[in-house]
């Protein structure tokens, strides 16, 4: 993809001043920006936040946001991707308007279906005389491109076909050669002001003439990209940086069909901690947004997590909502540098979102984890519990283990539990309770809690050792919301019993 790094020097005060006249100058409605996945896979955690940084861009400035399907790479792409990332998107959240689904004004949006598009403005590129058709096989380009690399020059293509006069040409397809169009280079430097990077020159040289459109009459990612981009008047690009060396062929397919080119922007890369580019070889941490899904993650804190991962707020603070980033995202607090993909940092964040979220919400996120005898709960009841054991949640997948005590029978003991139940005090201050709790009237959490001060004083112990036996006996591990209202969600009568068979009387057997 890249045949040599561009350099990239400093952004200026100038060139920030210039962006924000840009910026100012776009009048409303004439924002349009576009995610334009290959469905080849799954979509990546670096994907959803290029999706989310085009998404914020959009919705700040009521501009469009536009979901393309770059699917010419017709060996590698399919449906079943395709659907999977639609899903992975509205499941973030990121809702577009216009798209494959949708439909809109420049569809189609499958670059699939727009093949005629790309053959006439490939056709119009071989008129104007800014492509040629080119006749070389596949296995002569490699043998040269090889012989070029032994002589230590580049391995450009070596423009055999760029002078060939039209009985040259007709001789070629008389030989039945494949025919591609191949877009003539000029010999001459490519400034670029990108919004993230600043001023970034791609010196003369660096790319050699480039097909594109195949001989299978398909066109190459630039070449589409250029077409589709101009076609449905996207205003900014905003992209992983790895296409930066892409772009420097774009901007000179834009200048050739006579085109202006948007705005770019190139977003750092996310890396593994090696900051080696995290991606799906790497197998250090999940980079499929699908897996972060399945495993409990909240959209909400994923995408937080990963704006985060790249922009700066320009305070510190350590999470940000869907709203907070829609009034302070900017492309000029987007950093240069690649960011290290933290999974104990992502989790936390995730925990803090659940600690700090409605009921409701987290009941509406946790659907598909919440076990059979919690969905068969009385409506009015399972909020409550939620609300209780929010602040033990890490992912929606603890959510079954967290509610267990309350909607199950007997708790199963976890092995630290069974052990501060297995001693005589322990055992002793479950009686007493169980004997506190009888009577409690009425029964409420502050009843709980003063039954609980009654037991310790009449034993003469407080803390850990009062608080452990009792949490054991109830829940059956040794941490969890307070005890009180651990007491009163679960509800007299399972509480007597839970206490009484720890303490050797279990009811009938009194
Ligand atoms: N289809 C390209 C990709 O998935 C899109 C690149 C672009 O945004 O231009 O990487």
């Amino acid at each position: 993809m890249s045949d040599s790094n561009p350099v990239l020097p400093r952004r200026g005060a100038a060139a920030a001043a210039e962006l924000r006249a840009r910026d100012a100058a776009d009048a409303p409605g004439t924002v349009r920006v576009r995610f334009a996945p290959s469905p080849t896979g799954w979509l990546h955690v670096g994907g959803a936040r290029t999706a989310y940084f085009n998404w914020l861009f959009a919705r700040q400035r009521r501009g469009a946001f536009v979901l393309r399907i770059e699917d010419t790479d017709i060996d590698r792409s399919s449906v079943t991707s395709e659907e999977g990332v639609l899903d992975d998107l509205k499941w973030l959240g990121l809702e577009w308007d216009e798209g494959p689904d949708l439909g809109g004004a420049f569809g189609p949006y499958r670059q699939s279906e727009r093949l005629e598009i790309y053959r006439a403005r490939a056709n119009a590129l071989l008129e104007s005389g800014r492509a040629y058709s080119c006749f070389c096989r596949d296995d002569e380009l490699e043998t040269r491109r090889r012989a070029a690399l032994a002589a230590g020059r580049p391995p450009h293509y070596d423009g055999q076909c760029r002078t060939l006069t039209e009985a040259e040409r007709a001789s070629r397809r008389g030989e039945g050669r494949p025919e591609s169009v191949r877009f003539r280079v000029d010999a001459s430097d490519q400034v670029l002001h990108d919004d993230v990077r600043g001023e970034v020159r791609f010196p003369a040289g660096m790319v050699g003439d480039f097909v594109v459109l195949r001989s299978s009459g398909l066109p190459t990612y630039n070449f589409a990209c250029v077409v589709d981009d101009a076609a449905m008047r996207i205003s900014h690009v905003i992209r992983a940086e790895e296409h930066l060396s892409n772009t420097a062929r774009q901007l000179m397919l834009f200048e050739a069909i006579s085109e202006r080119a948007p705005h770019f922007a190139h977003v750092p890369l996310i890396l593994n901690r090696d900051r080696s580019k995290m991606s799906k070889r790497s197998g250090e941490a999940a980079v499929a947004v699908g897996d972060w899904r399945r495993d409990g993650y909240v959209a909400e804190a994923l995408l937080s997590y990963l704006a985060l991962l790249g922009f700066h707020p320009g305070d510190d603070r350590e999470r940000l909502s869907r709203a907070d980033l829609l009034e302070c995202f900017s492309l000029e607090r987007v950093g240069r540098s690649g960011s290290v993909f933290d999974p104990a940092k992502l989790r936390w964040m995730n925990a803090q979102t659940l600690h700090h979220a409605e009921p409701g919400a987290i009941l509406a996120w946790g659907k598909a984890f919440l076990g059979d005898a919690a969905r068969a709960l009385p409506r009015e009841r399972l909020p409550r519990l939620v609300a209780l054991v929010r602040g033990n949640l890490e992912t929606l997948a603890d959510l079954p283990r967290q509610l267990a005590p309350f909607v199950g029978g007997a708790p199963e003991f976890e092995p630290d539990a069974r052990a501060s139940l297995e001693t005589a005090r322990g055992r002793e201050v479950c009686d007493a309770f169980a004997s506190e709790l009888e009577t409690l009237a009425p029964w409420s959490a502050d009843g709980v809690k003063s039954a609980l001060q009654r037991v310790g004083a009449r034993l003469g112990i407080k803390g850990r050792d009062l608080y452990q036996p009792l949490r054991a006996a109830l829940t059956g591990r040794t941490h969890g919301p307070e005890l009180p209202q651990v007491a009163e969600a679960i509800g007299r009568a399972a509480c007597l019993e839970r206490l009484r068979a720890v303490a050797g009387r279990s009811g009938g057997a009194a």
